[in-house]
């Protein structure tokens, strides 16, 4: 660091687990960009002050997260259309005093999709299990592929609905919900099936949101989670003879794409999922 370093970093509370500053840092190093990125602990009461320190001190960039990604729109100069249509934000681009805010989550979930698993996507059948915080970024982008058919199933009938009519309205996504009783039906004839649910997750790592036994062999299992690296919905998919796609891909390349708003520079991504794959395998 010196006197011209560009700082950059993550808002969110807690914040303490991110894995945001070494990917990023890694970038820096890799491509030679004088910047720097940090972790910042910030509560929601907060949030503004945050905000206009990031102007007062010329941070050029700034990932948000949990629980910051809805309030923070209101802090903002402007919002990219993708994450007005989402209703949150996890990137800010400093443009010269001028704040904009982006959605890197659901473009980043795609780009990873589509470069590990299945680049083909217009055409296809998608079954997306879970109707939180991460599954609006994901419709919004998966529509933008143009699949024959998006289908959003949740516990909870009612988020699924009110989410897909949300888009529907908003950016004219074909996003249609299903009941939970549907699903069965629904992933028999899917060719993507992803689970944005906290379903498998650490510590529950046996449970799968659906029977994997119900995806036809050859269709793509997608799960958003990383943490374990494979879930069992993964694992079984796999053995049934799906392909399987990870929710790595989908960290690293919402983190990439928040790097080329910043630099305009291509991200290193090889490198960005290497730093965090190390962080977790410790080697
Ligand atoms: P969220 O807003 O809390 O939503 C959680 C979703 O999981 C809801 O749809 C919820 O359904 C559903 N769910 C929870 N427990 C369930 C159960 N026992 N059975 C069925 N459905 C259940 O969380 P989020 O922010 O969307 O995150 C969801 C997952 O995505 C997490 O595992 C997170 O780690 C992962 N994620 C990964 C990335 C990445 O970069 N790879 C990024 C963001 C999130 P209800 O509405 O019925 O409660």
């Amino acid at each position: 660091m010196d006197s011209n370093t560009v700082m950059y970093g993550v808002i969110g509370d807690p914040i303490g687990h991110s894995k945001s500053p070494l990917m990023q840092n890694r970038a820096f190093r890799e491509t030679g960009v004088n910047g720097t990125y940090a972790a910042f602990r910030v509560k929601p009461e907060r949030l503004g002050e945050a905000v206009a320190g990031m102007r007062a001190l010329g941070f050029r960039g700034l990932n948000v997260t949990i629980p910051h990604k809805v309030d923070v729109m209101a802090y903002l100069d402007a919002i990219d259309e993708g994450a007005m249509a989402i209703g949150a934000v996890n990137t800010i681009v400093n443009e010269n005093g001028r704040l904009v805010g982006y959605n890197t989550d659901g473009i980043g979930y795609v780009r990873s999709l589509k470069e590990e698993a299945e680049p083909e996507l217009a055409g296809k059948k998608i079954v997306v299990l879970g109707a939180g915080g991460a599954a609006r970024g994901i419709l919004w982008a998966l529509n933008r592929e143009r699949p024959a058919s998006l289908l959003v199933a949740n516990r909870t009938w009612d988020k699924a609905k009110a989410l897909a009519d949300h888009l529907g309205e908003g950016s004219g996504s074909i996003a249609k919900a299903i009941r939970w009783e549907e699903l069965r039906e629904a992933c028999l004839e899917a060719d993507v099936v992803v689970n944005t649910t906290s379903v498998g997750m650490a510590p529950n790592v046996s449970e799968t949101p659906v029977d994997p036994a119900w995806l036809k062999p050859g269709a793509v299992a997608s799960d958003l989670i990383y943490n374990p690296l494979t879930t069992a919905f993964l694992q079984q998919a796999q053995e049934r003879g799906c392909r399987i796609h990870g929710g790595l891909g989908m960290f690293v390349y919402q983190g990439a794409y928040a790097f080329e708003y910043w630099t305009g520079q291509p991200a290193p991504a090889a490198a960005m999922r290497e730093e965090v794959l190390a962080s977790f395998t410790g080697k």
